[in-house]
Order: structure tokens, then sequence, then C-alpha cells
């Protein structure tokens, strides 16, 4: 069963700052030398280009850039192509940058671009878990891990 990963969290330089976001984890070794991983940047398939202006999810849902561009067009349309992906290949679980718009599962910036953070989650993870998908940050490899042994095996070993 293969797990959906954001691309910036196997090191390939696709953030807003033409950055990476590696992590070094033996579980996701395990996973890609396995061909388990499928990476996935929603905000590039979306047609953001690198770099680009960091953006934050607003009160009112629409997301904007710093500059008070509206990019929320942008964010959907990688959101849905997240979506539809995982629908194709039959992903049940999600390895996700926390704090991103996009990708964020358990918090994200409040969108007044203070650097303050709330609990909450980005557009292609709200996508993800509407089509049934369970989502971890990149500091819940653990879980994940277990929750996918569960799934493919049916028991709930460690690695
Ligand atoms: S949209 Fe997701 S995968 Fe793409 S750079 Fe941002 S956090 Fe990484």
């Amino acid at each position: 069963m293969k797990v959906l990963i954001s691309a910036c969290l196997l090191g390939e330089p696709v953030r807003y700052d033409g950055k990476g976001k590696p992590v070094t984890s033996p579980i996701l070794q395990q996973w890609q030398q396995s061909g388990q991983l499928l990476p996935f940047c929603p905000e590039l398939a979306g047609g953001l280009p690198v770099p680009r202006e960091p953006a934050e999810i607003q009160p009112d849902h629409r997301i904007v850039t710093h500059s008070q561009l509206d990019v929320t067009g942008a964010f959907e349309l990688g959101a849905r192509q997240a979506q539809k992906l995982v629908q194709d290949h039959g992903i049940k679980i999600a390895i996700m940058t926390d704090l991103s718009p996009s990708c964020g599962s358990t918090h994200i910036y409040d969108g007044s671009f203070g650097g303050r953070v709330v609990e909450g989650e980005g557009r292609t993870v709200q996508y993800l878990r509407q089509a049934g998908v369970r989502v971890f940050s990149q500091h819940q490899i653990d879980q994940a891990w277990q929750y996918w042994q569960k799934q493919v095996t049916g028991c709930d070993k460690g690695l």
C-alpha cells in the first residue's frame, strides 16, 4: 500500500523559498527502498512557481500571499489533484509537512503573517481527509508506520 508524502520531506527543493525540508527516518528509508512512497507537491501541481511568495489561510478561508495576492484557486487545484491521486492509487495514508497552508495536518499559521500558529489543516489535507486518507505530520512517522502495518498485515508491530 503506497504512502503519499509531501515532496519537500524527501528533500525536493519545491518550497516557497526554493528549498526542501528533508526528514531523516529509517521508516521513510525503508518505504522509499521498497517503492512505497509517492511524493507530491500540491502547490507545484496547482501551477505555482518555485520560489514563490509565502501564503497563509485567512479566517474567511481564502488563501493569500504576503502581498495579499489571492492564490486560493491554485491551492484548490493542487488539493483536487492530490485527492484524485489518492483515489486513483487507493492510497489511505499520507505524511505531510506540518504548518503548510497546503500540507499542514495539525497546525497552520493564523493568516496574519506574524508567525503565529493555530490548530488547523492545510487545503490539501482537508481534501485528503475528505477522501478517507489518514494524514500524519513529519513528526508522527512512527504512528504512520504502525497504522500502515495494521492496514497491510492486520497486526500492529513496530519497525
Ligand atoms: S505544498 Fe506541501 S509539498 Fe509542496 S513545498 Fe509546501 S509543504 Fe512541501
